[in-house]
């Protein structure tokens, strides 16, 4: 049982001016491990405080120093990553596999921004302007439960190389792995005041960063419906936003795939992260002719799927965050029953003796249509929806007919095809013929699913603002365009 009552501002560990606690709970157990006091406004606003007072200089800083910070940011997390894994393990329920490859990648996230800024030019030529990338200012990082350091990691490394300062206001749930990345992030020894972790709530704490006149942007992944609340609060001070917000991703298998090694894969596009992923491929959709075939090599998928203790390797699907998470997913799969589509495997309640934590079946509904609830909702729990089609055209329809457009999956034995259906559905990614990683390609969504990119180019973008100089006197025009 840790007590977790240090939040981090300037530099240093200090106690909260928040007064309430909150039980921490492994899901796989149901025990409680660990408390944490949480910040409050108060605590907020001092750290937004730190992060202006550390802005004036740290905006001043040359590209090669934002670069060496980035490396020993990445060396400090890396240093402790087998610890890092086994809090993520135990807090968050992650199956080792998934959690192993988001703590490596929340580590790589600062040596990919440092590789980015060799080559990033912040200053640019356009006919006889002078066009100066500038970092935004003190920037606000909001982050959800799913993939703590990952999320924290991204975000932290863009706001360096930018170089702005950030305060950084992770999920509540994510104490205890907040708590050892903070001591990392420490660890690598940056100005007092660039990084500010104030773990608290939403509604407390990322409303005052939302609200506070002296951000000037929010990153924030998380939901819709939270996404839009800090749309508002951050409109009145103008603040630049990106958000990457909730999926109900389609996964279209034409006619002429090979289903034998398509379907495994939509089945793990479904569950990834134990369906805990906002880029799980929760729409199964498939030609009305080859339903049959799917059907049986879903389930056979499905069966395949190891679901229990998220410390064992071989685990595939480990339990739902918190009690809430696991009512929400049993609140949908007997929805779907209600709504009348086909329970082709797994169901409601825990699988047979996994009641000690908040384990759910892998559940498949076959013969769901698009006016069903368990079609359009974002489940975020491993539930899989298998819709049919006759045309082409009209897997294409089914595929947008969503509030989101995050993220897409297409199957065929023609690549030429395959990619002619990719270009019509409206997704910020879509992979073809399988699972893939690109880090440094834009990630974001289209229509309800988010505004902006992260990542890469697009995602340093983000947290710049361009200022054309004239009259400049510079001779040099070489990269006028
Ligand atoms: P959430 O929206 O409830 O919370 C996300 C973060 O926002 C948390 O830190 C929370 O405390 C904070 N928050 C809550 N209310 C707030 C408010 N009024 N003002 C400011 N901040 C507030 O999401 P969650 O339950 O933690 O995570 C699950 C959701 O995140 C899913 O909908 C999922 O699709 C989405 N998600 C999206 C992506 C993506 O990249 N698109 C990735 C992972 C998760």
């Amino acid at each position: 049982m840790k007590t977790l009552d240090h939040i981090y501002i300037n530099g240093r560990f200090t106690k909260p001016h928040g007064t309430e606690t909150l039980e921490l709970i492994n899901p796989s157990t149901k025990t409680v491990i660990g408390r944490v006091t949480l910040a409050d406004e108060q605590d907020a606003q001092d750290a937004i405080a730190a992060a202006k007072a550390a802005y004036k200089s740290f905006s001043q800083t040359t590209k090669e120093q934002r670069m060496e910070y980035l490396q020993r940011l990445h060396d400090a997390v890396a240093a402790r990553s087998d610890e890092l894994l086994e809090v993520m393990i135990e807090e968050y329920g992650g199956p080792r596999r998934i959690s192993n490859a988001s703590t490596q990648r929340a580590a790589n996230s600062f040596l990919l921004a440092k590789e980015l800024l060799k080559t990033f030019d912040f200053v640019k030529h356009v006919g006889i302007s002078k066009v100066v990338l500038e970092p935004l200012g003190v920037v606000g990082l909001i982050t959800p439960w799913n993939a703590n350091y990952g999320f924290i990691c991204s975000k932290l490394a863009m706001a360096i190389a930018a170089g702005s300062t950030a305060v950084i206001k992770p999920s509540e749930l994510s104490s205890l792995q907040t708590q050892l990345l903070t001591e990392c992030l420490h660890a690598a020894g940056l100005p007092a005041g660039v990084i500010n972790i104030v773990t608290g709530r939403g509604a407390t704490v990322g409303a005052a960063i939302t609200r506070h006149p002296d951000i000037a942007k929010i990153s924030f992944t998380g939901s819709t419906a939270v996404g839009k609340t800090i749309v508002r609060g951050a409109v009145d001070t103008m603040k630049r936003v990106t958000l990457e917000l909730g999926g109900k991703s389609p996964n279209v298998i034409l006619d002429d795939a090979d289903l034998e090694k398509a379907i495994p894969i939509a089945v793990a596009a479904a569950t990834v992260n134990s369906g805990q992923a906002c880029m799980a491929g929760t729409r199964l959709i498939v030609p009305e002719s080859r339903l049959d075939e799917v059907k049986l090599l879903v389930k056979k998928a499905v069966q395949a799927l190891q679901v229990g203790d998220p410390r064992d390797s071989a685990t595939a699907i480990g339990p739902m965050v918190t009690q809430t998470q696991y009512d929400r997913v049993q609140r949908y799969i007997r929805l779907g029953v209600e709504e009348g589509a086909e329970l082709l495997i797994g169901g409601a309640g825990h699988p047979a003796g996994l009641d000690s934590g908040y384990f759910v079946q892998p559940t498949v509904f076959a013969n769901v249509t698009m006016d069903m609830k368990i079609a359009q909702e974002e489940i975020f729990g491993p539930v899989l929806s298998i819709l049919s089609y006759k045309t082409e055209a009209e897997a294409v329809d089914i595929a947008n007919d969503t509030i989101y457009g995050l993220h897409a999956f297409v199957s065929s034995s023609d690549i030429g095809r395959a990619n002619r259906v990719a270009a019509r559905i409206v997704a910020g990614r879509v992979f073809i013929n399988g699972m893939y990683d690109e880090p440094r390609a834009p990630f974001g969504g289209f229509k309800q699913s988010g505004i902006g990119r992260e990542f890469g180019t697009y995602g340093l973008e983000a947290y710049l603002e361009p200022k054309a100089i004239m009259g400049h006197g510079e001779t040099s025009n070489e990269n006028a365009q």
